[in-house]
């Protein structure tokens, strides 16, 4: 199915850049297809411990002095941008926060946590490249919202990401109550 999605996507993708059509919204789709598809396919005993929030560096308020690419822990928690949001979210549910300015780094942190998910988060392009570039790793996107632009002072509906814990959540207590 996914290998089917993945060709489908890459046959699209070319029609879109002979037209000349804005790439974004097909990367939309990809990225809606592939969280229902990892969604349906979550394993009933993955636990919070075992996912990975894979955040952009442009999260970041752009003039906030303390760097947080290397540690999230540097953050002070001002409030000024969604990162101090973020490590409260992950610390409340258990789950490793990490922050990649690129793919080179994303892969690395991937490579070294070895996740049994990650909710990543970026822009259209960003996401359907990462999705792809990691593959089997299983991937929720969710896009960043830039009321700046792109790369600066972008944030994000975090209540996605709270939606997606929550249905990690119910569906290990549903399988508990199963058995
Ligand atoms: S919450 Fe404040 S200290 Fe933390 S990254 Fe944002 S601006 Fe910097």
């Amino acid at each position: 199915m996914r290998l089917f999605i993945n060709i489908l996507f890459s046959i699209i993708l070319v029609l879109i850049r002979f037209l000349r059509l804005p790439q974004d919204r097909i990367c939309q789709w990809f990225i809606q297809t592939n969280n229902q598809l990892v969604l349906a396919n979550i394993l009933p005993n993955l636990k919070s411990e075992h996912l990975l929030l894979l955040i952009p560096h442009c999260l970041q308020n752009y003039d906030c002095e303390f760097k947080i690419t290397a540690r999230v822990e540097n953050c002070r928690r001002c409030g000024k941008c969604i990162i101090k949001d973020l490590i409260d979210l992950s610390e409340e549910h258990h789950v490793r926060l990490s922050v990649a300015p690129g793919g080179t780094l994303a892969r690395a942190i991937i490579k070294k946590c070895q996740p049994g998910l990650i909710i990543a988060v970026g822009c259209e392009r960003e996401l359907e490249a990462g999705i792809n570039d990691v593959y089997p790793f299983p991937v929720i996107g969710i896009l960043n919202q830039k009321p700046e632009g792109p790369c600066k002072n972008t944030t994000l509906d975090i209540g996605r990401v709270k939606e997606v814990m929550e249905l990690i959540r119910m569906k290990a207590v549903r399988s508990q109550s199963i058995r």
